[in-house]
């Protein structure tokens, strides 16, 4: 499919339903702690998006049964929401999505419940920094290869690993759109970048190289024992004078 440019006023109201996503994960965030369940978390989710006139965009999406995806350690996506509480020293990826007035957007975290490792810390700000990396490198005109290849620079220089089996995506007034954004490539290739796309930039990082497996609960993608995963993502608009944050907060 090719890609599709949104018109300013298109780009306008993808960051409302930006501004609305982001007060939500807000509200998730600070309802992280030890003893809380993802599915708790799930139904604070819900309220909000809903109490906002919006609609959540993963609950059954491709079949998905829950608004967030709850992806505590070795998780690295899709996890499904449980009523098990989350313990002290554990990680949790939340992933969430939200339609508002047509238009999609897209947005994860990792959250440490309570304290957590040195080595969790660092998983999680080193990925929030790969984000940073690859939207400094969307800007009009560079090639989508050149966002690809900062994120998976400052991944690798950090000794961690980028995952391959699942990418970002064009986003718009579908969730998944073309092209797709992954998180390793070389600089130089692949599609321009021009004002009016608009992209879900998401690096997926683990502790270490491991294949990314999926449960037999047909959803939940596992990188394996003891290696942690962290994710970070937000909606970013390609304008003319560079890449726009349609959600979170530099
Ligand atoms: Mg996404």
């Amino acid at each position: 499919m090719p890609i599709v440019l949104k018109r300013p006023v298109e780009v306008e109201r993808m960051a409302e339903a930006g501004a609305r996503l982001t007060e939500v994960m807000d509200l998730v965030a600070e309802a992280v702690r030890p003893g809380v369940s993802a599915l708790e978390l799930d139904r604070i989710a819900r309220e909000a998006i809903e109490a906002r006139g919006a609609r959540p965009a993963f609950l059954g999406l491709y079949g998905f049964p829950a608004t967030i995806c709850a992806s505590p350690n070795e998780v690295v996506v899709h996890g499904i929401p449980s009523e098990r509480p989350l313990e002290e020293g554990e990680i949790l990826s939340v992933d969430m999505g939200l339609f508002y007035d047509g238009y999609a957007a897209d947005m994860a975290r990792t959250f440490p419940v309570g304290e957590v490792s040195d080595e969790a810390e660092r998983l999680i700000r080193v990925t929030e920094e790969s984000f940073w990396a690859g939207f400094d490198a969307a800007q009009p005109g560079a090639r989508l290869g050149d966002v690809s290849a900062a994120i998976q620079k400052r991944v690798e220089d950090a000794g961690f690993w980028v995952v391959r089996e699942f990418v970002g995506h064009g986003i718009g007034r579908e969730m998944h759109e073309d092209p797709q954004v992954p998180n390793f490539g070389r600089p130089g290739l692949g599609p321009k970048l021009r004002p009016g796309m608009t992209l879900a930039i998401e690096p997926m990082v683990t502790l270490f190289a491991a294949p990314v497996v999926v449960l037999d609960d047909g959803w939940t993608a596992s990188s394996g024992r003891g290696n942690l995963a962290a994710h970070y993502e937000n909606t970013v608009a390609i304008s003319e004078s560079g890449p726009r944050l349609l959600t979170g907060r530099r």
